[in-house]
């Protein structure tokens, strides 16, 4: 057991909501801040975000005892539906009895906040933290950023403040400090699939529905009242794209003519459209994560990553699994934890980021590409006769809790393969004979 402190957290989402409870129960007094209100007290309308849930934040989820009471909330999806332009393929993420799970954000958020406050953490909402003296963890608060500001010091503050984190903006005025981050010219927006009047789904609840279209796409997951959540991802500007498309009769003849099949489930399609926002999507990147024992940064604060491998709260998760391994390891030494955490983490954030953002080239310039389609025939016939041999990238990432550097570099090495591979001769029309079998087998054996 640690020495108790007094420990605030900025940032009552999903992972400042986990970590006050990790931190509750290691002793300390925890102080949650968010600058919005109290998310279980706001009219809410029942649309939100969905987040795709995997091993490593159940693991963080149950490594405090809360995985049970988040399983309730969750529907499990074993495979994704494909709609193709002209037929729907299913495809098995993973081996039997592997999900992924769909979770609506604010219902998590929700729960994770009860849950905390049930651990004994204490939240102050409606709090916006303008900045922070680093040296001795004292955070400034107020109504206006040229405002009055009231100071509350602590003995160490977690930045959990999410992309945009105002304690990663003072951090990044010191020097040495690195920090990049990247705009994609993809955006997205939400659209919905309402229940059924008996309060059923309208689709398979336990897929993960996707409809890709190479530079845009549209996705659905299921959520406990019936309903689905769908997000429409495309480039802001071009042919096919948000600026394309500005009034009702185009949003309806563009799903008419590329998502067909969604037209009859999506009742208030050109409402949703215009109604909700079209949101961007960031690569955020930096270092350090920490300031000697008294300020950490923690989840989206000091990795923001595009949401194509579904891995970033999951992530922001597993950062929390690690720094309380450190807490374990080294006890009251906070310095160390805090460096032990950021060195074991940063090179995993950085190769989620890179594994996210090739999801997002594959899914928009390859999935039409022949080779590649082929590729992934190879490996899908090879990894089911050999899965001890060939483990699927996407397994690793999501069905593991090895470390997102291996996943890359397998993958990487896993790549190389098939490119030799894929210069065999006639491979069109040998890909499953035993000479491919054999070479794949002997290229494994070089690791
Ligand atoms: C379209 C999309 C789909 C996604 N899908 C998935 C998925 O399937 N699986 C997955 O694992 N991840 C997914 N993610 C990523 C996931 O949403 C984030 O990684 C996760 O929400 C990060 O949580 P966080 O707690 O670090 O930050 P946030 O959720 O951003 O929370 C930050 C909190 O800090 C508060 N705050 C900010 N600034 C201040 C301030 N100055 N003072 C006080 N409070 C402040 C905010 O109000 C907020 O409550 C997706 C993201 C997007 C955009």
């Amino acid at each position: 057991m640690q020495t108790s402190k007094k420990i605030a957290v900025v940032g009552s989402g999903l992972v400042g909501s986990l970590l006050a409870i990790y931190l509750k129960k290691s002793g300390h007094t925890v102080h949650v801040y968010d600058r919005s209100p109290d998310i279980r007290k706001i009219q809410f309308s029942g649309r939100s975000i969905n987040l795709a849930m995997s091993n490593r934040g159940w693991k963080a989820l149950d490594g405090v005892g809360v995985g049970d009471a988040v399983r309730e909330i969750a529907i499990p999806m074993d495979k994704r539906a494909i709609h193709l332009v002209d037929s729907l393929k299913f495809q098995n993420y993973g081996q039997e009895g592997e999900s992924i799970y769909s979770i609506s954000r604010g219902t998590l958020n929700r729960k994770m906040i009860d849950l905390a406050e049930s651990a004994g953490a204490e939240f102050f909402f409606e709090q916006k933290i303008w900045d922070v003296t680093l040296a001795s963890a004292t955070l400034h608060i107020g109504e206006t950023e040229r405002g009055e500001w009231e100071d509350r010091k602590y003995d160490m503050v977690f930045g959990a403040d999410g992309a945009f984190s105002r304690i990663r903006h003072r951090m990044q005025r010191q020097s040495m400090f690195n920090y990049s981050q990247e705009f994609l010219n993809i955006g997205y927006k939400e659209l919905h699939i309402p229940a059924n009047a008996d309060g059923s789904h309208k689709l398979d609840k336990n897929s993960f529905h996707i409809w890709p279209r190479g530079e845009y796409m549209l996705i659905a997951l299921s959520n406990l009242d019936g309903s689905f959540t769908c997000t429409l991802f495309m480039p802001f500007e071009g042919e096919n794209s948000f600026a394309s498309l500005t009034d009702r009769k185009e949003v309806e003849a563009f799903f008419e003519k590329n998502f067909s099949d969604s037209v009859d489930v999506i009742p208030n399609l050109a409402e949703d459209f215009f109604r909700n926002p079209t949101s961007t999507l960031v690569t955020m990147k930096c270092f350090p994560w920490t300031y000697t024992d008294k300020i950490a940064l923690i989840g989206d604060a000091c990795h923001a990553i595009v949401p194509f491998y579904g891995q970033g709260m999951n992530a922001g998760f597993e950062d929390i699994t690690v720094l309380y391994e450190m807490m374990l390891v080294y006890g009251d030494d906070w310095e160390k934890v805090f460096s032990e955490y950021e060195k074991s983490r940063k090179p995993n954030a950085d190769a989620i980021a890179e594994l996210s953002y090739r999801n997002f080239l594959e899914m928009s310039t390859k999935t039409a590409d022949d080779k590649f389609l082929l590729q992934k025939k190879i490996e899908k016939w090879f990894s089911d006769k050999h899965p001890d041999k060939w483990v699927p990238l996407y397994s690793r990432v999501t069905f593991s809790d090895r470390p997102y550097v291996e996943a890359l570099a397998i993958g990487d090495f896993q790549n190389a393969i098939m490119e030799e591979v894929l210069r065999m001769e006639n491979i069109e029309n040998i890909w499953n004979f035993p000479e491919v079998e054999n070479k794949i087998l002997e290229l494994l054996q070089s690791q």
